[in-house]
C-alpha cells in the first residue's frame, strides 16, 4: 500500500514539475489611469502573478510622480518649488526632482531653448493649465509680450546640490513635455525588478520597451497626426523608446483656427508648421524633450537641433502631410499609408 502511495506521489510531483516547466509565456495586459492618460502595460511572461504585482507597484510610483511633478494642480513638490521661485526663495527638493530638473536644463540648452520647461506662465496664459483648454480668443498680445520680455529660462535655475533657487522670478517649471518620457524609462526598469523582462509601456502612443515579443521584436504603430489610423509601423528593440509630440492632441480653437499646446518660446505663440515629431532613443526623457523641441524647430530648423541633441532617428510630419525623416529612421520604418512626399535629411553623425 505504502509503495503504491509513494509511486502516486512521485507521479504527481513529476506532473507538477512538468506543468511548471511547460507553462509557456503569453501576452498579459493591464491599464492604469496615470498622468491624466491611460497607461497600457503589456508583458510577455509566464508569470502573471508577478506581472500583477509589478503593475500595482507601478501604479503607486506613477501616482506619486503625478502628484509631485504636477505643474499647476495640488500642493506637490513642483507646485511648491514654483511658489518658491516666484517669491525668490530657495527650496531643497528631492533627489528625483533635482535629477529631472538637471536633465531638463541640459536638454533645454542643447535644444537652444526650443524645449523650455521654464515657460509655465506662458503655458498657463494660453489656458493649457486646465484639464479642458478654454474656448474664446487667444490671449492678449501685450500679456504674451510681457512674459517674453521676462525671458524665463532653465539657465535661471541654480543648483547647490538639491537646494534650488531661480534668479528670475518669472520662471515657472512645467514638465509636461518631458516627464512622461522620463517616467516610461523608469517604468521599464521597475518592471525588471519584478522579473518582467519583456514588456511594452505605452502612454497614448508614447512608449518604451524591454526584451522581445517571443521570437519577434515588439512592433508598434505611429498614429497619423492629420488623418486616420497608423501612418507607419516600426520594430522596436530592447531598451528603446518612441516618443511623439503632436499638435492634434491638445489644442484650443477659435473662429476655425486651432492653437496647439506646444508653444514656440521665441514668439510666445503655438507652433504651426509641424503636425507631429517622432523620436526613437533609448532615453525616453531625451526623446520626449526632443520631440517637443523639434516640433518647435519646424521643417527648416529641425536637423540642426536633432544633431545638437545627438539624435539619429527622427521623423516629422508637416502640416501638409509631408514627411521629413533621417536616413536611420527611414531605414527601419514601414509606411502604412500613401505619403505625399518623403524628404530624407543628410546623414547625421550619431
Ligand atoms: P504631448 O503631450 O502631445 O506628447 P509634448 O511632449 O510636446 O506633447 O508636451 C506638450 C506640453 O509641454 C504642453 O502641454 C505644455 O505643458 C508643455 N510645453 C509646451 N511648449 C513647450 C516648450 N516649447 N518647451 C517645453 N514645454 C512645453
Ligand atoms: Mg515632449
Amino acid at each position: 500500500m505504502l509503495r503504491i502511495l509513494l509511486r502516486w506521489c512521485l507521479l504527481l510531483t513529476a506532473i507538477s514539475i512538468l506543468s511548471a516547466c511547460s507553462r509557456s509565456p503569453t501576452d498579459h495586459q493591464q491599464t492604469l489611469l496615470v498622468f491624466g492618460t491611460l497607461l497600457d502595460i503589456k508583458a510577455y511572461t509566464d508569470n502573471p502573478d508577478q506581472f500583477s504585482q509589478a503593475v500595482r507597484s507601478l501604479d503607486e510610483t506613477f501616482q506619486s510622480m503625478h502628484r509631485e511633478w504636477h505643474a499647476w494642480k495640488g500642493e506637490g513638490e513642483l507646485v511648491r518649488l514654483n511658489q518658491a521661485f516666484a517669491e525668490g526663495r530657495e527650496m531643497r527638493v528631492s533627489e528625483s526632482l533635482a535629477e529631472l530638473l538637471r536633465q531638463s536644463q541640459d536638454y533645454s540648452q542643447q535644444s537652444e531653448g526650443l524645449f523650455n520647461p521654464a515657460i509655465g506662465r506662458l503655458i498657463g496664459l494660453w489656458g493649457f493649465h486646465s484639464d479642458e483648454p478654454p474656448g474664446g480668443p487667444p490671449p492678449d498680445p501685450a500679456a504674451i509680450q510681457s512674459l517674453l520680455k521676462a525671458a524665463p529660462s532653465m539657465e535661471d535655475v541654480r543648483f547647490d546640490g538639491n537646494l534650488l533657487t531661480s534668479v528670475n522670478p518669472s520662471v515657472e517649471i512645467d514638465l509636461g513635455a518631458f516627464a512622461k518620457g522620463y517616467a516610461l524609462n523608469l517604468a521599464i526598469e521597475q518592471l525588471k525588478t519584478f522579473g518582467i523582462e519583456h514588456a511594452i509601456v505605452n502612454a497614448g502612443g508614447d512608449l518604451c520597451v524591454s526584451g522581445r515579443h517571443g521570437d519577434r521584436p515588439w512592433t508598434i504603430g505611429v498614429r497619423h497626426p492629420l488623418g486616420e489610423g497608423v501612418i507607419a509601423s516600426v520594430e522596436v528593440s530592447d531598451g528603446e523608446c518612441v516618443l511623439t509630440s503632436g499638435n492634434y492632441e491638445r489644442y484650443r480653437e477659435y473662429e476655425g483656427i486651432r492653437y496647439a499646446h506646444i508653444l514656440d518660446p521665441r514668439s510666445g505663440y503655438p507652433v504651426e508648421h509641424v503636425a507631429s515629431a517622432t523620436v526613437i532613443s533609448p532615453d525616453g526623457g531625451l526623446a520626449d524633450a526632443a520631440a517637443t523641441a523639434l516640433s518647435v524647430a519646424g521643417p527648416d530648423g529641425w536637423q540642426k537641433i536633432a544633431h545638437r541633441m545627438g539624435l539619429s532617428q527622427v521623423m516629422l510630419v508637416d502640416e501638409k502631410g509631408r514627411i521629413h525623416i533621417t536616413p536611420a529612421m527611414k531605414a527601419r520604418i514601414e509606411f502604412q499609408q500613401q505619403i505625399e512626399e518623403i524628404l530624407v535629411s543628410e546623414q547625421m553623425n550619431r
